[in-house]
């Protein structure tokens, strides 16, 4: 295949690679799947899976902590595998499969094959999504500076799909029934693939995302070629992680050392502390430039993790709330989980506009005060959702208005940090390590998921019925939300205060 198709840079559209519409497309269908789904699983644990426990929120929150870490810790793996076996494109195909096997499995009404189809979409998603990023900058050449640009119509792409999922499957899933939901979530997979499938027929990405090394790729271990054993691997990762994910009771009694933490916590400790130490074993063998540098890249990395973990909370606590305790007019619960992606859509141009207007009058802000500037937005954001409580009915249900303020002012912050913050990891870390810390950064979604685990597990409410709301949860989730915009902002202020020092130590990087 390779031999006879052109080279990237020869097929343009809109001065880009043509590559870049197809991975475009193929993104925004797998980002459909992902978040279509997501829009429904809490309220489906809350509703089906978990409905005959009382203390159902807490497990709904301990799985979708979980998952969320799980997803993201794959792509690692998944990365890794791409880089040093199986090429992007193998890849991708491997992890929309899986991914749609996933949803699929979900849309089959049986509450026994539920982990199972999460674990698919784990392991899928690992091959998947590192890899179709990674593959958007193989089409341009180093130092391109389209390149920025077409990491912005891709973002895009992501939130188009995460914009339209929730509002479809969550409209089928309470119109049909949830497994309709979740099955569009499956055909959404299947389209993104096809348009994968249909850039390579057309030889759109020249001969990128090949395997490093075909001939290796196809000798045979134990009777079976290197490539088939990747897929078997991953066909037995599945069921493992399903255990996991299955697991989400306390490993102890609840009290005591391990107090309410599964088994996928306390791996994520374990690995973490590793990480730690790793991270502290480098930072003392690196010249004392790169480590100036480095203890930024990290830095922000662990501001990135914390605002994730108020962030991703959208898909568990904020979805609950919205379904007891807000006058929803337009959208249901489900379907409030678009809003985010709607305002990314909406503010990504004028904000990326706004940097170029502050640069040429040289007071555009170093990438410190950015994420201390985000973090407060996350602030901000969960204080008027604690406000919402003094606007609340008799019911004990508070005026949709702020929500969407919410969801506004946590999307103006994403955009001050997350397409910030990938850049910056380059351009901050050393050459040799590059690799690894981006592997780091990913891992920065995964540990937001046990803060989310964390958090969702301190507001869930226990409850005979699944219809629980009103007066019943109003108070514990505005005393959550009050208590979370105090973290936020006190974690804003900090970093503003000592972005003073991570400018110095950044050099010349903006
Ligand atoms: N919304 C973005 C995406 O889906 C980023 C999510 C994240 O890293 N937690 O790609």
């Amino acid at each position: 295949m390779a031999q006879t198709i052109s080279s990237p840079v020869s097929q343009t559209l809109f001065g880009h690679p043509k590559g870049l519409f197809y991975l475009f497309f193929a993104e925004l269908w797998e980002r459909f799947s992902f978040y279509g789904m997501r829009a429904l699983l809490t309220l489906y644990m809350v509703n089906v899976i978990f409905e005959a426990l009382t203390e159902r929120d807490f497990a709904a929150a301990a799985v979708y902590a979980s998952y969320g870490s799980l997803v993201y810790a794959s792509t690692v793996v998944g990365g890794r595998i791409s880089d040093t076996l199986f090429g992007y494109r193998k890849s991708i195909f491997l992890g929309g499969i899986l991914m749609a096997i996933g949803h699929f499995v979900l849309a089959i009404p049986n509450d026994y094959t539920f982990f199972l189809a999460l674990a698919f979409i784990v392991v899928g998603n690992g091959f998947f999504k590192p890899n179709i990023s990674t593959f958007v900058g193989s089409l341009y050449k180093d130092q391109d500076p389209l390149k920025d640009s077409g990491f912005t119509i891709f973002y895009m792409g992501i939130n188009i799909g995460g914009w339209i999922a929730p509002l479809l499957c969550g409209w089928l899933g309470s119109a049909y029934g949830w497994h309709y939901g979740f099955g569009l979530a499956g055909i959404g997979m299947v389209t993104g693939l096809l348009f994968f499938w249909s850039g390579i027929r057309a030889g759109v990405f020249g001969d990128q995302g090949l395997p490093p090394n075909q001939v290796h790729l196809e000798e045979k271990v134990l009777g079976l070629k290197r490539q088939t054993w990747i897929s078997v691997f991953a066909f037995i990762a599945a069921p493992i992680i399903a255990i996991l994910l299955a697991s989400y009771k306390a490993v102890g009694s609840g009290e005591g050392f391990f107090g309410d933490q599964n088994i996928v916590n306390l791996i994520f400790k374990i690995v973490g502390v590793f990480i730690i130490g790793y991270l502290g074993y480098i930072i003392s063998n690196v010249s004392s430039e790169e480590r100036k540098k480095l203890i930024v890249a990290i830095s922000i990395t662990i501001f990135m993790t914390l605002f994730w973990g108020f962030h991703e909370l959208s898909g568990s606590v904020i979805t609950l709330f919205a379904s007891r305790n807000v006058s929803l007019t337009l959208l249901d619960a489900a379907q409030t989980n678009s809003l985010n992606s709607m305002f990314i859509i909406l503010l990504a141009l004028p904000i990326s506009w706004m940097w170029t207007a502050l640069d040429k009058r040289k007071i555009n802000p170093r990438t410190p005060y950015k994420f201390g500037f985000g973090m407060l937005l996350a602030g901000l954001s969960f204080f008027v959702l604690a406000m919402s409580g003094k606007a609340a009915n008799t019911e004990g249900m508070v005026p949709f208005t702020y929500l969407l303020i919410m969801y506004f002012l946590l999307s103006v912050g994403e955009l001050f940090m997350s397409p910030v913050g990938l850049s910056k990891i380059t351009d901050l870390s050393p050459q040799r390590i590059v690799a690894f810390m981006m592997g780091v950064w990913f891992l920065s979604s995964a540990y937001a998921f046990q803060l989310v685990g964390f958090i969702g597990k301190q507001l869930a409410i226990e409850s005979e019925s699944a219809t629980v709301g009103g007066l019943d949860s109003l108070n514990t989730y505005i005393d959550g939300f009050d208590l979370i915009s105090k973290y936020a902002i006190g974690a804003g202020l900090l970093i503003l205060l000592i972005a003073p020092i991570l400018k110095k130590l950044m050099g010349s990087v903006h």
